[in-house]
């Protein structure tokens, strides 16, 4: 059977490719190993959280279901930082995992130009390093010229659990043997890593009464642009914090030898930033608690799941260390904890499209090229179909930049420097992360999305009338200036706004102290009729504005750094500062132009700026 676009998998990544692909009127076909699982979260169950909520955002303002979903199906929505900058805070949300899974799968299956196989694909049809199609374990060929591979941590995949190991994709489900075979064959560079999980409660047998209630927000601050902020409240159920202790570390300690980690049973490396309580008890020794997260799995809060205890000990040992924590004693184990070991491709073996350089029209998007987390994979996820998309309909890539999207950082940070343990996403890993807020992401994507056909009218007539409206409000705060007459002092002290001395801009007046929209409205009346949403961004563009301004100044010096030409005699090895493997990819390469040196694998902003300087230097 014919089709334009194949995806392999309908994890988070595999649903926002196929969708994507389809809406654009792209003919789609997602290969699944269980329909009935289309949407699953194989871990925690929650979307969102710093730099992961920016993603989500994003996702959503390019025309994604990520956020929508959430929307739709969580159970308990906070900002995370929200005492900080807005350029750090993250929105977080608690889902319900069941409901989300069934609504990704009704929005897949009634989505146009998109059909859905349950089959396990075993390889793909290749002629002369392009991609012709998929075979499946039931002898079927579906063909396409584009193939986006999502396969999460089901390649080749290994389950610990203490000294038993299983072959699996996700605990009992099957792993995908044949196709991580068949891609090692291809020549591809495919490593190894690991994930793990923490064991499910049932709630019936948690004292919930000695451990600290954490409640939602008030009001719940939604994900989707296109979710309606003043009808959005949805029932938020409480999670609980409890702590470990001297008897849980003396029981895991005491099981380490039992511990798949550290009888070198598992050889992948695990996330840095998401340990295995066994990791974080042999690491921080000296530690006397650790923090423990009892959140509800779904509406009915039957399952909890112990976030901060992700663990691969032995079945007993696990019951026993969650035993002695306080509200767990009598805690009954619906699931075990469990590592997962997993194939992954090198992300340095693709372009930023997510296609793969070898290979035409075959893409790889999700955890599946090292990253860890369903944000990171549903933004690789979107921008692979979208990417197969255009191309099949013969127009230009979309590659979003790092000064315009963390899906841009993400996307570049995988294919440039590649990764050799999970990689998640940190507002830190954003060099212009005052320009890219969570608050601004439709302004910022949205018009893409608009262009792709991602995004419906009615949002696209909204979402144009707030641009105009923060387009007009700066356009005066900017050109206009005040004078510091008596009235006007008084006025800013009656409100509690920082004073001014001389002639000011409008822009540097609101911008001053905390400003807010009753601040705002009494010193500037006419601006009663901008929506919340437009005044938000208003008073945290002015607040901001110079440093907004200088990370612009620097993008724009970035743009034409990247112009200037690198002669063709140029010694890089005269160059201090420049480590061998740079020196070494650049002679082998020879770029003609710093961009064309910023694009070859490994070639970080810092070495370009030093050779900036010596070329520089030499003219
Ligand atoms: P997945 O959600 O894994 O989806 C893969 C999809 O591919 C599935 O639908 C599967 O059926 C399909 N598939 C695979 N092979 C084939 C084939 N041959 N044919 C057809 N279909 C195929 N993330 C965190 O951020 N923090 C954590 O602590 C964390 N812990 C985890 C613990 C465990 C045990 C697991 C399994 C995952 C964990 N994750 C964690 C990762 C998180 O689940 C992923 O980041 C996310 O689900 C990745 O989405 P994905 O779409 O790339 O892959």
């Amino acid at each position: 059977m014919n089709y334009e676009v194949i995806v392999i998998g309908g994890g988070h990544s595999g649903i926002e490719a196929a969708l994507a692909s389809a809406r654009m009127g792209v003919k789609t076909l997602m290969v699944t190993i269980l329909a009935e699982q289309i949407g699953a979260s194989s871990c925690n169950p929650a979307i969102g959280g710093l730099a992961k909520g920016h993603l989500v955002r994003e996702v959503d303002a390019l025309g994604g279901e990520m956020g929508l979903c959430t929307d739709k199906t969580g159970i308990q929505f906070r900002t995370l930082n929200a005492s900080r900058g807005p350029a750090v805070r993250g929105t977080r949300a608690q889902i319900d995992m069941d409901a989300y899974r069934i609504y990704m799968r009704k929005v897949v299956l009634n989505t146009e130009n998109l059909d859905v196989k349950q089959e396990i694909v075993e390889g793909l049809i290749i002629e002369d390093n392009v991609v012709k199609g998929v075979t499946t374990q039931l002898g079927n060929e579906y063909m396409a010229p584009k193939v986006i591979i999502t396969a999460g941590t089901f390649l080749n995949g290994l389950i610990h659990i203490g000294e038993k190991t299983q072959t699996a994709g996700r605990q009992g489900e099957f792993a995908s043997v044949k196709l991580a075979e068949y891609l090692r064959g291809l020549g591809l560079e495919i490593g190894r890593l690991k994930t793990g999980t923490c064991a499910r409660i049932d709630g019936k047998s948690i004292d919930f009464s000695v451990m600290e209630e954490q409640p939602g927000d008030v009001p719940p601050p939604p994900f989707s642009f296109r979710t309606d902020k003043k009808t959005f409240n949805p029932t938020q159920l409480p999670c609980y914090v409890t702590y470990t202790n001297e008897t849980t570390h003396n029981i895991i300690e005491s099981n380490f030898y039992r511990a798949p980690m550290f009888s070198g049973q598992i050889e992948g490396m695990g996330p840095r930033y998401c340990p295995s309580i066994e990791d974080k008890i042999n690491r921080f020794r000296d530690r006397p608690r650790h923090q423990i997260f009892v959140e509800p799995q779904t509406m009915e809060a039957t399952e909890f799941y112990i976030n901060g205890m992700s663990t691969s000990l032995p079945t007993d040992v696990q019951l026993d260390m969650i035993h002695s924590v306080e509200g767990m004693e009598n805690a009954k184990i619906v699931r075990y904890g469990y590592a997962i070991e997993y194939d992954y491709l090198y992300p340095t073996e693709l372009k930023h499209t997510l296609e793969v350089k070898k290979i035409e029209g075959l893409y790889f998007a999700g955890q599946v090229n090292g990253t860890t987390g369903y944000e990171e994979a549903a933004a690789q996820g979107l921008m692979a179909g979208i990417n197969a998309a255009l191309s099949i309909q013969g127009k230009e890539p979309l590659i979003l930049r790092r000064d315009e999207a963390y899906i841009g950082v993400l996307i570049d940070d995988l294919v440039t420097k590649g990764t050799r343990e999970p990689y998640r996403m940190f507002t830190s890993r954003a060099e212009y992360r005052l320009l890219l807020r969570e608050d601004n992401a439709d302004m910022r994507l949205s018009p893409y999305g608009k262009e792709l056909g991602l995004l419906d009218e009615d949002y696209i007539e909204k979402f144009e009338a707030k641009r105009a409206d923060i387009e007009e409000a700066l356009s005066f705060l900017r050109d206009n200036f005040v004078t510091p007459t008596k009235e006007f002092l008084a006025q800013l002290e009656e409100i509690g706004a920082v004073k001014i001395n001389d002639k000011t801009a409008w822009i540097d007046v609101i911008g001053r102290g905390d400003f807010d929209r009753d601040k705002l409205i009494t010193l500037l009346p006419e601006f009663d009729k901008y929506s919340d949403e437009v005044v938000e961004q208003i008073l945290v563009e002015a607040k901001y504005s110079r440093y907004i301004e200088n990370q612009q100044k620097q993008i724009e010096k970035m743009k034409d750094m990247l112009k200037v030409k690198i002669p063709e005699d140029f010694e890089y090895r005269t160059v201090s500062g420049l480590s061998n493997e740079v020196v070494e990819k650049l002679e082998k390469a020879t770029p003609p132009t710093l961009f064309a040196a910023s694009e070859i694998s490994g070639i970080t902003p810092a070495s370009l700026e030093i050779l900036h300087v010596h070329i520089k230097m030499r003219q």
